[in-house]
């Protein structure tokens, strides 16, 4: 153990008793129905087990939906699996599990041939091959998209209408998941739930999936949806599951800004088309910091955006598609039409962008299989780590990734699950906290903004010990008051849960003594000489976590957790 944190959080956020709420029964239950949960929810009910799918928005709602550029997968002909392989290690920076990334990579072509049987329609060319598009890090135009820069309203659409008739799955929209519900062993043996009218349910489960998606929601700056507030890996952990590598966040270097407007995400495949990044002087300033340019990593054009702004003393770099040679309106009809609505036209203004998280590349630790270190609970998509990833994403590598492990953690949990029986879950109760400050008001959206400022300006593209240091102090004293309160709606659930993530990342960030991948420390500049993960392991005594320990684990032995 390298270092430990202390939290002195409660098991549970809420107290309950479920002989008191209905219950339901089943044999899988997926928390998230994105590209990853609604994948594993498909694979498990095909292999026959009875499954429940909760999302505490709208099916449709989720990263998935946002998702813009594509999917890579190897389908071309002058492609092939292993520079699909080395493109996703070289981009992770030596912390990529070589053998996790074979896998996702010669699952792909059946991960996406899945999808068009689901019926996604993706575009094509003229003579009916896939359409195929180039991102940065990637050596091969392998990236398979959808009504150009929106794949991910066609992924989560043929999903969500697969998953609502398939007879063996229930779907519960707007239901929040509040903690899993574990047995006195330590196993997970359900989900306690509020629907969209404040009222509790107790779901018992033989397996729990969990397919959160990301937390892009603790920043400021954000490409994420509102409900990416990182609550898988805050119930995992009050779960006592292991979390991996949590510093590393990717940030998305062209997101538009415009004050009051959303950060929308301007896809890599516009910088893939041509299009260049100039400061506010005109100056071309890619071509200084990597031979690829606007198509070098994710993490060198954000570094270089960032530096810029500040040399520049502007709060943005401007996009400029004016030299492309086809008509930008066409290839890229999403961002034309945002643009426009903010009074740009993309043919001729330059388009004012600024860098924003994106990723949240650690995760839930799991197996290949999706397993996580607790029994009985699973994590697939972004809210796992699967080492596929390492220090860095490549681009489009995500949606496959959920798909393939969707695909696996789906059919083994099902597996795993006609081995057991559904626990009761009547034996379980969580008595409220006696000195719970019932008295005391906080302004929750005050302090969530405090959060998202905190963690943008301290734990974002760039970050220092000292910095980090103080962030973990601020961070702690505003968990320690919220957790003194009662929680009672999804917005105190999703700032508690924000606050325990962001203390997890912002504590592993401090343990990461140089600069990798995304990780950027201006006082440890460069990679250090080993390659090492890093794992919080959750200390559970009596109803509390008392806190986590830091692990450093070697990347020689840091490879599954059971192979
Ligand atoms: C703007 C944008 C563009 C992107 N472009 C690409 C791209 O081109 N290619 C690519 O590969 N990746 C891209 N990504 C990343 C990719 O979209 C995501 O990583 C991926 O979709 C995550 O899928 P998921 O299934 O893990 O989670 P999501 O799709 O985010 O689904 C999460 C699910 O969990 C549910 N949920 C969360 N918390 C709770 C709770 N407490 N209770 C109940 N349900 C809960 C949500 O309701 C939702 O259904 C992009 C991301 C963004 C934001």
């Amino acid at each position: 153990m390298d270092a430990s944190l202390s939290l002195g959080a409660s098991r549970y956020l809420v107290p309950f008793d479920p002989r008191q709420v209905p219950q339901f029964r089943f044999d899988v239950l997926v928390l998230g129905g994105g590209s990853a949960g609604g994948t594993a929810a498909l694979r498990a009910a095909e292999a026959g087990a009875s499954v429940a799918v909760l999302t505490k928005g709208k099916l449709l709602e989720g990263n998935t939906r946002w998702a813009k550029g594509g999917l890579a997968a190897v389908t071309g002909s002058r492609d092939s699996f292993d520079s699909h392989a080395q493109d996703t290690l070289d981009v992770g920076c030596g912390l990529s599990d070589p053998k996790v990334v074979q896998h996702v990579v010669r699952d792909g072509p059946r991960a996406l041939n899945e999808l068009l049987d689901l019926g996604a329609k993706f575009d094509r060319e003229g003579n009916g091959d896939l359409s195929l598009s180039r991102e940065g890090g990637h050596s091969h135009a392998r990236i398979v998209h959808a009504h150009g820069d929106s794949t991910g309203i066609e992924i989560q659409r043929a999903l969500t209408e697969a998953l609502e008739e398939h007879p063996r799955i229930r779907t519960f929209e707007r239901h929040f998941a509040i903690d899993l519900l574990s047995d006195p062993d330590g196993r997970v043996v359900g989900v306690l739930a509020s629907n969209f009218k404040s009222q509790r349910f107790a779901f018992a489960a033989r397996e729990v999936i969990l397919a959160t998606g990301g937390s892009g929601q603790l920043y400021r700056e954000t490409t994420n949806p509102d409900l990416a507030t990182g609550d898988g890996l805050a119930m995992g952990l009050r779960s006592g599951a292991v979390q991996r590598d949590l510093e590393f966040v990717q940030f998305h270097p062209t997101c538009l800004y415009i004050a009051g407007a959303a950060r929308v995400l301007i896809s890599e495949i516009v910088r893939g088309a041509g299009a260049e990044l100039r400061d506010k002087n005109g100056y071309r300033f890619m071509p200084d910091h990597h031979p690829a340019a606007e198509l070098a990593p994710r993490d060198v054009v954000s570094r270089a955006v960032f530096e810029r702004m500040v040399a520049t003393e502007d709060t943005s770099v401007y996009l400029h598609l004016a030299g492309l040679g086809s008509d930008p309106h066409r290839a890229f009809p999403a961002v034309s039409r945002i643009a426009r609505f903010f009074g740009l036209d993309i043919a001729k203004d330059p388009i004012p962008v600024r860098p924003g998280a994106h990723y949240h590349i650690g995760g839930l630790a799991v197996d290949m299989d999706g397993r996580t270190s607790v029994p009985g609970l699973w994590a697939v998509g972004e809210c796992a780590s699967t080492n596929l990833h390492g220090a860095n994403r490549i681009g489009s590598n995500s949606l496959l990734e959920g798909l393939v492990m969707g695909n696996r953690a789906g059919r083994c949990a099902a597996n795993a699950a006609f081995d057991g029986t559904v626990s009761s879950l009547d034996h379980l109760r969580h008595e409220s906290a006696p000195d719970a400050l019932h008295e005391v008001e906080l302004n929750l959206d005050d302090l969530t903004y405090s959060l998202k400022s905190l963690m943008w300006r301290d734990m974002g593209v760039q970050r220092s010990g000292p910095a980090l240091g103080e962030a973990l102090k601020r961070l702690t004293f505003w968990a320690r008051a919220v957790e003194a309160l009662p929680l009672e709606s999804p917005r105190a659930w999703e700032l508690i849960n924000m606050l325990t993530v962001a203390r997890l990342a912002t504590f592993s960030a401090l343990g990461r003594c140089e600069s990798r991948g995304v990780h950027w420390r201006t006082d440890f500049p460069v990679p250090g000489p080993d390659a090492f993960h890093q794992e919080l392991v959750p200390n559970l005594v009596n109803g509390f976590v008392e806190g986590v320990d830091l692990r450093r684990v070697a990347v020689t032995e840091a490879q599954l957790l059971r192979e």
